[in-house]
């Protein structure tokens, strides 16, 4: 065989093992009806075709006819086959692959249930076994691994920046011994935040007012591994957190307000890991709104007089389920709450997610794929603008200049703390 053939059998081989029955499915049964153009906002905000969903797909479905059905092997030319080290190909799947954002809209549109996204899986897999992966995102997983190998390295230089957010915690709560706590044994919540202390000041007011025995991860929920593709680096960075909660033997591992994080731990770990996760993962959202509902926290209602509308995160809405638990959680607070029309599971992708936000060569579709959601939010006529995933929050930051859009972007959890009422403990 010629290093050249050699090559092509290795690449063969690897969407071969990738293959399974749901995705065969997913190439086998596209009938082109193109009734997810509609549903796509990078398509529809420009038109261009590299951003229709069932193109994006069509780019491996051509690879997969060509090589791993009886049909395309006889007449290849018919299927419009093609070679996986094709260079026009792969530079092609490169744009329209990382550029989507998983969002799955374009399933929720499609009538057969054609998940996109998981067909993107398979292009990321062979971009990244031709060297093609994209590098901002292996640099960010490669330095989130460094960290869990590292981790003594980092933690006493991380509590000792998060010190004055103690500080500020303890003036909040009017509580001289609290503070954020670390390494507790046998804690009921391991609380999983983001890089940097927003995300873990307001949910340590949250869990001191409601008398909460948690204590804080080392590490961060976010996970570029998964958007690079790469399951390899992204069970790594998973592992790191449920090696954690194992050794502390925590009863819960409540995930930050992180889109993506949330699908990490509860869908994605178990099918990298093959093993189930030693705590059950429950979002930050829901164990909020038990803590307004039970009494164990309590809210001024309407505290919050401006307009506020919502924006559903794909990964925490539509792919994950939650939609009435972070707005039970805001309409607690505010007194004037709008939701944007299309919600829910029909709402809007930001144009933010899988890692759009890091990667500034998609900037142009990112901005121009926002503008349906700028749209969204201005029709409100709302003041602030509630959602829970950092990467939402940045994409409608960014949109807020773009567009002018006057919102003021928030954290669900922000909001709780802007109403909550401190009792002394
Ligand atoms: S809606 Fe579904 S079946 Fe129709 S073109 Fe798109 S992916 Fe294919
Ligand atoms: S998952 Fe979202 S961004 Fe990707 S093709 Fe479907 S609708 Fe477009």
């Amino acid at each position: 065989m010629t290093p050249e053939a050699n090559a092509r059998a290795e690449l063969l081989q690897l969407i071969d093992s990738k293959m399974n029955r749901t995705l065969k499915y997913y190439l086998d049964t596209c009938v082109r009806c193109a009734i997810c153009k509609d549903a796509c906002h990078q398509y529809v905000a420009t038109g261009d075709v590299l951003y229709l969903p069932a193109y994006r797909a069509e780019l491996i479905r051509r690879i997969y006819k060509k090589y791993m059905t009886g049909s395309g092997r006889l007449l290849p030319k018919l299927f419009e086959g093609r070679d996986p080290e094709d260079d026009v190909l792969l530079d092609e799947l490169y744009k329209t692959t990382y550029a989507c954002t998983s969002c799955r809209r374009c399933m929720f549109w499609c009538p057969f249930s054609i998940d996109t996204s998981w067909v993107l899986a398979v292009a990321k897999a062979l971009l990244l076994a031709t060297g093609r992966g994209s590098e901002i995102l292996t640099q960010l997983a490669d330095s989130a691994i460094d960290k869990g190998k590292n981790i003594d390295l980092y933690t006493g230089v991380i509590r000792e920046v998060l010190k004055g957010s103690e500080e500020e915690m303890r003036r909040i709560v009017q509580d001289p011994s609290a503070g954020f706590v670390y390494d507790k044994q046998g804690a009921d919540v391991l609380y999983v935040a983001l890089a940097g202390t927003h995300t873990i000041l307001p949910a340590a007011i949250v869990f001191h007012q409601a008398g909460e025995d948690w204590t804080l991860s080392s590490f961060e929920g976010s996970n570029y591994g998964y958007f690079l593709g790469d399951t390899v680096k992204a069970k790594a960075i998973a592992q790191r957190i449920v090696d954690e909660a194992k050794t502390l033997g925590v009863k819960e591992i409540v995930m930050s307000e992180c889109g993506h994080a949330h699908r990490v731990m509860r869908d994605f770990y178990r099918m990298w890991a093959k093993e189930e996760l030693p705590a059950p993962m429950v979002s930050i959202l829901s164990k909020v709104d038990g803590y307004i509902k039970d009494g164990r926290i309590k809210v001024t209602p309407g505290k919050i007089t401006e307009p506020v509308t919502y924006h559903d995160p794909c990964q925490i809405g539509r792919n994950f389920g939650l939609f009435e638990e972070p707005r039970n959680v805001v309409r607690a607070t505010c007194s004037d709450f709008r939701d944007m029309t299309p919600n829910r599971q029909k709402q809007w992708c930001c144009g933010g997610g899988g890692g759009l936000v890091a990667e500034t060569e998609f900037d142009d579709v990112r901005l121009k794929s926002g503008r349906l959601k700028a749209d969204q939010i201005k029709a409100t006529g709302a003041k602030i603008l509630v959602t829970p995933c950092e990467n939402c929050r940045l994409q409608i930051e960014s949109l807020n200049d773009h567009y002018d859009l006057g919102v003021r972007v928030s954290a669900v959890l922000d909001l709780v703390v802007e109403a909550i009422e401190i009792k002394p403990r």
